[in-house]
């Protein structure tokens, strides 16, 4: 099957996304940021994808860097060989209203969730061209399309990304390199689980299916365009968000 990098893949989204590709058979490279408590929670889920009989290895680098994206790019080929897909998960939120939100939180955001979309899809890339295959499927959000107040960083960040999920599928398409992205709603985790009961009801009012999304529901949608059957897909955003907007 090929070998698969997960950006931010130590817990939340990203390891439902590791275990699911595992699961599919392909050897796992898990990015994280190199932080005490991922170094643990990254090793762990390695070993959950090992169960499924892949190869699962963990590369620490801070994927907004260039630098640290060169050398983890350099060491997973050094150690894999190929790379076959790539999913540009590691995302973070700080939020605040516009007018109260400092230019370094803004700065932070736009680096972490969107300069490291250019850092690893430049250099994962390019491994990918002169395979003349791969498929890259960056994770946007329903942020990024149609906005939310208190968030203008993170849907600048979001948004950005749909632009430049079609702009590299153009310069990538003719190498038999595809290039999607998936766009999340209000998906159970961490962030949503320390929301008040009241807070958790507003926002669930305009979700048709009246639930949160569950990471794996996330993880199966990756897994499709990682795979054989969404080969003619690409520059596509695919919305998973139980019917927030039609
Ligand atoms: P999460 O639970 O906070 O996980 C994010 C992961 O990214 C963590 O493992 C984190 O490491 C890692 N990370 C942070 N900065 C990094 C960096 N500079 N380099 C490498 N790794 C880094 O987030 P999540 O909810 O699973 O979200 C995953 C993606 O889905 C994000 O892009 C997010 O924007 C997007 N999304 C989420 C939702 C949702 O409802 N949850 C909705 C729409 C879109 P640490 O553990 O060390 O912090």
């Amino acid at each position: 099957m090929g070998t698969a990098v997960i950006t931010g893949a130590g817990r939340g989204i990203g390891s439902a996304i590791a275990q699911r590709l595992a699961e599919d058979g392909f050897d796992i490279v898990i990015n994280d940021i190199n932080s005490d408590t991922s170094i643990k929670s990254a090793g762990e889920i390695a070993g959950k994808c090992r169960a499924f009989g892949v190869k699962a290895e963990c590369f620490f680098a801070d994927v907004s860097k260039y630098s640290e994206c060169e050398k983890m790019v350099s060491d997973i080929k050094n150690s894999f060989g190929s790379i076959d897909v790539l999913v540009n998960n590691a995302g973070i939120t700080r939020d605040g209203l516009m007018v109260r939100m400092s230019e370094e939180n803004y700065d932070l955001v736009i680096a972490i969730n969107q300069k490291s979309v250019f850092n690893m899809m430049k250099l994962v890339g390019a491994v990918m061209m002169k395979q003349k295959s791969g498929r890259i499927i960056n994770i946007s959000s329903v942020v990024g399309l149609y906005g939310n107040k208190g968030q203008v960083n993170y849907s600048a960040s979001k948004a950005a990304i749909v632009g430049m999920t079609k702009s590299a599928a153009k310069e990538l398409g003719s190498r038999g390199i595809t290039v999607n992205a998936v766009a999340p709603g209000f998906i159970r985790s961490d962030m949503t689980d320390s929301l008040s009961s009241e807070q958790k009801k507003l926002m669930l009012d305009s979700v048709a299916m009246k639930r949160y999304g569950d990471a794996c529901e996330i993880a199966g949608a990756v897994s499709f365009l990682a795979g054989k059957d969404s080969s003619y897909i690409t520059g596509q955003v695919i919305e998973i968000s139980g019917g927030l907007v039609m």
